[in-house]
């Protein structure tokens, strides 16, 4: 399983949930490596090197999660809650569903771009799917980026969430006709500012609530960036 390197180091880390429906949830976070999309505004751009990252077997990664949570999450209340991220997850479904099956009892969440189908083993083992499709403003072909079948088979599931970056007002329009031809329902739209600093979060998130309550959908805040600025890894 390829896992993305920060620092040299693999990246698994405790933290706080920092986006979408979960925000604030202590969690053990898990990074992959590789993306088949390139957006231009991307925070994680190092976790698209596979040649870069940690080939680690599912076993391996399931002791180093046990560590992590034994080092720092409390001895009477363990964390079992993970978030897996990447880079783009789904590249890597066979490996994932070797780990998910290493990890009994825990809730599962996986942050995906949208655009690869989960195949009904993993979807099987997964609690909550938060889905980012990418609108124009990513600057990927959008044949490539918004894949209707795609984002329909996640709404399907019934627990998917659809978390949409705002970088303008018009966005929404975007974003509407995508839900639409999906069938997402509005209910389970969240915007979220586009931002990778503090001061980016400050000055977009008044006009990302108002679009918000225009169109009756949830805002996303971005906890970690709020928190800990342009620090990656946290
Ligand atoms: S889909 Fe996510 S990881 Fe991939 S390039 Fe876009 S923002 Fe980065």
């Amino acid at each position: 399983m390829k896992l993305a390197r920060l620092n040299s180091v693999p990246e698994i880390f405790y933290s706080v949930q920092g986006e979408g429906i979960s925000q604030g949830s202590p969690t053990v976070f898990l990074r992959l490596a590789g993306c088949n999309l390139a957006c231009s505004w991307c925070d994680t751009a190092y976790s698209w090197k596979r040649q870069e990252a940690e080939e680690m077997a599912p076993s391996e990664i399931h002791r180093a999660i046990l560590n992590i949570v034994s080092s720092e999450s409390p001895a009477d209340a363990p964390c079992r809650h993970i978030v897996i991220t990447g880079g783009e997850p789904l590249l890597q479904q066979q490996e994932l569903i070797e780990l998910l099956a290493l990890l009994d009892g825990w809730r599962v969440e996986i942050e995906t771009n949208g655009t690869q189908p989960p195949s009904p083993a993993l979807t099987a083992r997964v609690d909550q799917w938060n889905v980012s499709p990418k609108l124009s403003h990513a600057g990927n072909r959008s044949i490539r980026a918004l894949v209707p079948e795609t984002l329909a088979a996640f709404a399907a599931t019934g627990n998917a969430w659809f978390k949409f970056v705002i970088a303008h007002e018009s966005d929404w329009e975007e974003i509407r006709q995508t839900a639409e031809t999906a069938g997402i329902p509005r209910s389970r739209i969240l915007l979220m500012p586009m931002a990778t600093t503090r001061a980016e979060l400050s000055a977009a998130r008044a006009q990302v609530i108002d679009l918000c309550l225009q169109h009756n959908v949830r805002y996303s805040d971005r906890l970690h960036i709020a928190v800990w600025d342009s620090k990656q890894g946290v």
